[in-house]
């Protein structure tokens, strides 16, 4: 019969809405050629029942919470069963799920899934922790400070007295999470101090940037295990101050170009830089790697073990434009879930 696929998806963090998304077009298109049971965790962790997750990813907008569909009460766990399924695609963006916790349940299962083992997908996730494997790896990168939310909290002044040689603006960021949740720019000592405030209720890490004046964003996708490939290059435009959550996920907001209009060497050098990047995580089945150009500079951004993927996000996009269509592009990544490394 037809592989035995189940898609896991929402998960407890602050991108619930944007897995359930992705979910939603991975369904639709994978349906004929797998067995697909789809299985919502709810914002509290909860799995959904298989009738209810189904509910919840067929409503084109779900005007019910997940939370209010009759939940079981208890994680199913018989639903992990080891030979329950033959692969797990953990459609789940940020922590609790791109974080390498969930890869660990299932590693401990043994169950293969689609992405990145647990080291890949803990790194990836830690933008502390990924920035110093980079830096390890010699790449280019935004001068960077990481911090506790303690220290912050412990002496407020002096945090900010040890900031001010990266000059402004700065980025801050939360160190675990994605779709830029608790990212602020800041363009002043007081916007400094709410952005410090604004990251720290979201993680016990903060990552302090220099921020790039006029930045253009450059993104490529990888796709293999060992050997991994990049595809195209794509760049994202958009009017607003930057690349936030509102601009990510509003129609019509952020307009990709792709292929990205740079020259060649440049678009080469990306790829190189994504397939370095990739290795130096030590990720596997996909990552979309982001990069920013400024001042004529490359500087890699972010590695994202699992990128959004609605058929209309940027790695599906990229992949569509590097010769491989959306569904092809999940055969493939079950194939590299499958893949003895
Ligand atoms: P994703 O949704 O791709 O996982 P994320 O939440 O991990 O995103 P980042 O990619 O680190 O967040 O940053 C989000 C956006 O903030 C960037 O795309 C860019 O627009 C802006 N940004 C972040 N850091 C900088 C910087 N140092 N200089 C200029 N702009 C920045
Ligand atoms: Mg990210
Ligand atoms: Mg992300
Ligand atoms: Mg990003």
């Amino acid at each position: 019969g037809r592989p035995r696929v189940l898609l896991l998806c929402g998960g407890r963090s602050d991108e619930h809405e944007v897995s359930l998304a992705s979910a939603r077009s991975v369904l639709a298109a994978a349906g004929s050629a797998f067995a697909v049971t789809p299985l919502v965790i709810g914002r509290d962790g909860r799995l959904l029942p298989e009738a209810a997750s189904r509910r919840v990813l067929c409503t084109p907008v779900p005007d019910t919470p997940p939370d209010a569909l009759t939940a079981t009460g208890a994680l199913e766990l018989s639903a992990l069963e080891p030979g329950a399924f033959d692969v797990v695609f953990p459609l789940l963006h940020g922590p609790f799920g791109e974080d390498g916790s969930v890869q660990g349940l299932l590693k401990l299962l043994g169950l293969p899934f689609v992405g990145s083992d647990v080291l890949g997908s803990a790194v990836g996730m830690d933008k502390g922790m990924m920035k110093a494997v980079f830096a390890a790896h010699g790449l280019p990168q935004v001068p960077y400070r990481l911090m506790t939310r303690s220290a912050w909290r412990r002496d407020p002044e002096g945090v900010l007295a040890s900031l001010m040689d990266f000059g402004l603006p700065v980025f801050v960021k939360p160190a675990n999470l994605g779709s830029s949740v608790g990212i602020s720019r800041a363009d002043d000592p007081e916007g400094l101090r709410e952005a410090l405030e604004t990251a720290a209720r979201y993680d016990r890490r903060v990552l302090v940037e220099r921020g790039l004046a006029r930045a253009r964003e450059l993104e490529v996708g990888v796709l293999g295990n060992d050997a991994p490939r990049a595809s195209v290059v794509g760049e994202i435009r958009y009017e607003s101050l930057f690349y936030d959550y509102s601009t990510k996920y509003t129609e019509g907001e952020a307009e990709p170009l792709i292929p990205a209009p740079i020259p060649p060497e440049l678009a080469a050098r990306c790829q190189a830089l994504a397939l370095e990047a990739f290795r130096a995580v030590d990720a596997a089945g996909l990552a979309r790697v982001d990069f920013f150009l400024a001042g004529g500079e490359l500087y890699l951004n972010e590695i994202n073990t699992m990128p959004g993927f609605t058929r209309t996000s940027m790695f599906p996009k990229l992949w569509e434009a590097s010769g491989v269509p959306y569904d092809a592009l999940i055969t493939q990544l079950i194939a590299l879930a499958l893949e003895a490394r």
